[in-house]
């Protein structure tokens, strides 16, 4: 029994214990973890393996793609969960709609997904699992489309905060479009007002950049519980600025609690390019945090090119007009804590 216990450790390892991460507790992948999916397959297990992989693959992203999928971890009684839901918030709706998208910050999917009671309702269920543990090559290929072909959001800070630390890297590498939500983190003041902080926002941030290698599309949700500007003035937007500029993005959405997001506005400056139809109503329109100089601008631009970036605003009447603008869209967020109901009596 011995040397069987001691054959376990040598081969398998030990398991990381509770004790290793006591302030947490969370559920840390190994370190050193070694990689458990296969890269090539010696024969096809069935015949839909048989198929030439180029058709495969357009299977699996008709099948696994398309969706909004949300991944997240909490804290229960009994200790961390993972959870996972179809993503309803939008229905038929496209992140290309500029006023009728309906951003993260207002996704209810989790709290009726699980309910109450904690039961799972299965128009919330992608369906997959059985697909995904039917063979090797099954989860091989199909977990790379899981992640590749769908949008992921997610929620949960501390999976944000420990994400390589919770989920494979070569996952992570291979998300390609992203909606998180950072919540800020209220602190108590003596004289008994509350303050905000975002001081996670760097790390979150970092992770992103680190893992997500072929990220191109990218939401960013605020949710800050009051009714002041803390975004504004703060380190935020500049932290948002750098990530932007580190990563190759195709496009970027931020969305600012609403309070920020209309004092953002009474600063933005009215411009049109010369290559833009033109757009006279707000619908037509929307706030472009612009870094293509050395201060960032917010902009109004035209939603033409929506939600790619407009095009650069010539400087000089020699210069190109068809480059696209550095920067991201803004959008209106969190409405902020509900005002107490006034009742007539
Ligand atoms: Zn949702």
């Amino acid at each position: 029994m011995a040397r069987f216990s001691a054959w376990v450790k040598k081969h398998l390892g030990s398991k990381p214990t509770a004790q290793r991460h006591p302030e947490y507790q969370l559920p840390f992948l190994p370190t050193p973890r070694r990689s458990v999916t296969l890269t090539s397959f010696d024969a096809p297990t069935c015949l839909f393996f048989q198929l030439p992989y180029d058709i495969r693959e357009l299977i699996l992203l008709m099948v696994l793609g398309g969706c909004t999928l949300h991944m997240d971890i909490v804290r229960q009684k009994e200790g961390w969960q993972w959870r996972g839901a179809v993503c309803h918030r939008n229905q038929c709706r496209v992140p290309s709609m500029r006023y009728a998208w309906a951003g993260p910050w207002s996704d209810p999917c989790l709290r009726y997904a699980y309910g109450r009671n904690g039961e799972f309702l299965e128009e919330h269920n992608p369906g997959i699992m059985g697909f995904l543990l039917s063979c090797r090559q099954a989860y091989a290929e199909g977990i790379h489309i899981l992640y590749s072909a769908n949008c992921i959001n997610i929620e949960s800070q501390p999976l944000l905060i420990h994400l390589p630390q919770l989920v494979p890297t070569d996952r992570l590498g291979s998300i390609t479009s992203l909606e998180v939500v950072v919540t800020a983190h209220r602190i108590e003041q003596d004289n008994g007002r509350p303050s905000f902080s975002l001081n996670h926002l760097k790390p979150i941030l970092e992770n992103i950049k680190t893992h997500c290698h072929h990220l191109h599309s990218f939401c960013l949700s605020f949710l800050v519980a009051s009714c002041g500007c803390e975004i504004l003035d703060g380190p935020t937007l500049p932290l948002v600025d750098a990530f932007y500029h580190s990563m190759q993005l195709r496009n970027m959405r931020v969305e600012l609690p609403s309070v920020t997001y209309w004092k953002v506005c009474d600063y933005r400056s009215v411009d049109h390019h010369p290559r833009e139809a033109p757009a006279n109503t707000w619908r037509e329109r929307s706030p472009w945090r612009s870094l293509d100089g050395g201060e960032p601008r917010v902009q109004d631009r035209s939603i033409e090119r929506y939600p790619y970036p407009p095009l650069k605003l010539p400087l000089r009447e020699d210069e190109d007009e068809s480059v696209e603008s550095v920067g991201y869209w803004l959008l209106e967020g969190d409405s902020g804590p509900m005002h107490p109901m006034v009742t007539c009596s």
